[in-house]
């Protein structure tokens, strides 16, 4: 056999042996060394107070009265029946999508909390009021929000408490986080209003079951930080009525997307469609 039939031969097999190659690995190593981590994927979820939906929870409602506003009975039942309970009615029907059940057990503080300044109505444009759950957890009458927490754990027995505060007057909703750096953070809590800036009552709920999703990892689409443009592009392309946009839509016409799914521990496959670089640029 001459020296060249050989070669192309041996190229032949090769060629023939690569196709049989699982190079998805690689790829994943390649996508790591830009994320850092493998858990980068989703930087939100498992960490903080809230760290699954599905698990040994409550969800603890604690009207707050500040110098602005006040709660009265009637005004707490229509909240909880026409925002609250609509909400997590919603994240179960999306979750049952993805075969996953939800924990939905809640219950409602029985005192009202106060709070000696006016709660700010858009944590965006004054800054977060990080003292809320401190003041909070002192007027019920706990040293701090870290004590407010164990205790709350024992008596509900559970290992997680999300706390929804809500506040009787107009506002934006937000979620604030767990960071590493300040500890009193780690307690995560989301703060919502009875009136949402914009929102008639359906859409309110959806605002709700948007932080919701916030406490447990899920990540906002609308890009209000500019961390990531390009991700923007892409979630408008695969998930355009995705509730991470936070747009002022009737839920009926929201849905959980696959990514959101994946950010708050619903499935545990990373979304091809998010398996780009430009995802995460
Ligand atoms: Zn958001």
């Amino acid at each position: 056999m001459k020296r060249s039939t050989k070669i192309f031969i041996i190229i032949l097999v090769v060629l023939f042996i690569l196709c049989f190659i699982d190079f998805r690995p690689w790829f994943y190593k390649k996508q790591s060394e830009y994320l850092n981590q493998v858990d980068e994927t989703r930087k939100e979820y498992k960490i903080g107070s809230c760290y699954n939906m599905q698990e040994d929870l409550c969800y603890y409602i604690i009207f707050i009265d500040d110098n602005e506003s006040k709660w009265n009975d009637e005004d707490k039942s229509l909240f909880i029946e026409k925002k609250f309970i609509p909400s997590m009615n919603y994240l179960t029907t999306q979750s049952s999508a993805y075969n996953v059940t939800l924990e939905t057990n809640y219950k409602v503080c029985e005192k009202s909390a106060t709070y000696e300044d006016a709660i700010e109505s858009e944590a965006v444009e004054h800054g977060a009021q990080y003292d809320i759950f401190t003041q909070i957890a002192s007027s019920l009458g706990y040293e701090s929000p870290k004590e407010m927490n164990d205790s709350l754990k024992k008596e509900l027995d559970v290992k997680q408490v999300a706390y929804l505060f809500a506040v009787n007057k107009e506002g934006r909703s937000y979620k604030l986080s767990h960071t590493q750096t300040a500890i009193e953070r780690k307690y995560e809590f989301c703060v919502f209003f009875s009136q949402s800036i914009g929102h008639t009552d359906t859409t309110c709920y959806s605002t709700i079951a948007h932080e919701i999703l916030h406490l447990f990892g899920a990540e906002d689409y609308y890009d209000p930080y500019g961390n990531y443009p390009e991700r923007e592009k892409l979630a408008k392309e695969f998930y355009p009525n995705d509730i991470m946009f936070g747009t002022v839509t009737d839920v009926n016409n929201v849905s959980v997307g696959n990514y959101t799914a994946y950010s708050v521990g619903w499935i545990d496959v990373l979304p091809q469609e998010c398996d780009v670089e430009e995802w995460w640029k």
